[in-house]
């Protein structure tokens, strides 16, 4: 196979200056693709995190900065980018609480981020996809969008939707070259779950390493966290022509989460 599958792809990456974004965005520029990185921020180090993407992968990479709890700026991404062949509707966000305390701005802004700016940019990038007759939409999903957990109705609510417009997506862009798919991973010790267990220790009154081993990975039958690398991996698979015939499923990379 050749060194670089992917050369004279482009790849839109939601949420991408930390975690599985960055990890999925290193791993197709990797192969080859050109990449456009996106937040909500649009600091130097933004902009400097794509210029050494680029020169360590010899590829060109962007940053362009768009909100996606706001459905114009998912747009205007796909536009400012030029279109693109893959879309990678990454960004999201956490609030943990019961649903009678949920703050409802916080409801609102998890439904926005994290299930609708998925919608709003696949709207924006399908006719471009059709246009060129191939491309890859993926979706990053969550085990919580095959099944839940108490007191993250927000979060499990909107995965479950960005499950359902997968599988609504791909039916839509069967026979045009164009396939969507779902990556559900389990827990993987980005910055969205380091910022949990502070709050997790406070409320099991744990220390650090038993919130992870007894809190977090309980749910996780290998007992270790996935890694940023491996779902990159699956994501350029389902670039490769490997996953023609993949698409309206939902692939999980969750160390036996969800066959429990
Ligand atoms: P993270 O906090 O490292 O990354 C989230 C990314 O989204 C960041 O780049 C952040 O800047 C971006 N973002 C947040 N709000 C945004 C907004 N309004 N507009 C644009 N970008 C915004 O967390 P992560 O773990 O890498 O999460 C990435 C995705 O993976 C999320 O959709 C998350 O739900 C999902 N996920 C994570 C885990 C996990 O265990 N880490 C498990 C399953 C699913």
């Amino acid at each position: 196979m050749s060194q670089s599958p992917l050369k004279s792809r482009t790849a839109i990456v939601t949420g991408s200056n930390s975690g599985i974004g960055l990890g999925i965005a290193r791993s197709l520029a990797a192969a080859g693709a050109d990449v456009v990185l996106n937040s909500f921020t649009d600091d130097a180090g933004d902009h400097a995190l794509a210029a050494s993407l680029g020169t360590e992968f010899g590829v060109n990479v962007r940053y362009i900065k768009a909100d996606m709890s706001r459905p114009e700026e998912c747009r205007a991404l796909v536009e400012q980018a030029g279109g693109c062949d893959i879309l990678v509707n990454n960004a999201g966000i956490q609030y943990v609480a019961k649903i009678e305390e949920f703050p409802q701005d916080r409801w609102d802004a998890i439904i926005a981020i994290n299930m609708s700016s998925a919608f709003h940019c696949t709207a924006a990038a399908l006719p471009g996809l059709y246009a060129r007759g191939w491309g890859r939409v993926i979706n990053v999903a969550s085990a919580h969008g095959l099944t839940a957990s108490p007191y993250k109705s927000a979060y499990v609510t909107a995965k479950h939707g960005v499950v359902g417009l997968t599988k609504v997506t791909a039916l839509e862009a069967a026979g045009q070259g164009v396939t969507c798919n779902a990556i559900c991973p389990g827990y993987v010790l980005t910055p969205i779950i380091e910022k949990q267990i502070p709050e997790q220790m406070k409320t099991h009154n744990m220390d650090r390493e038993t919130v992870i081993k007894q809190v977090m990975l309980e749910r996780q039958p290998s007992g270790e966290f996935a890694t940023t690398e491996q779902i990159g991996g699956v994501a350029t698979f389902l670039c490769s022509s490997a996953a023609d015939q993949i698409t309206g499923t939902t692939i999980s990379v969750d160390g036996g989460w969800t066959a429990l």
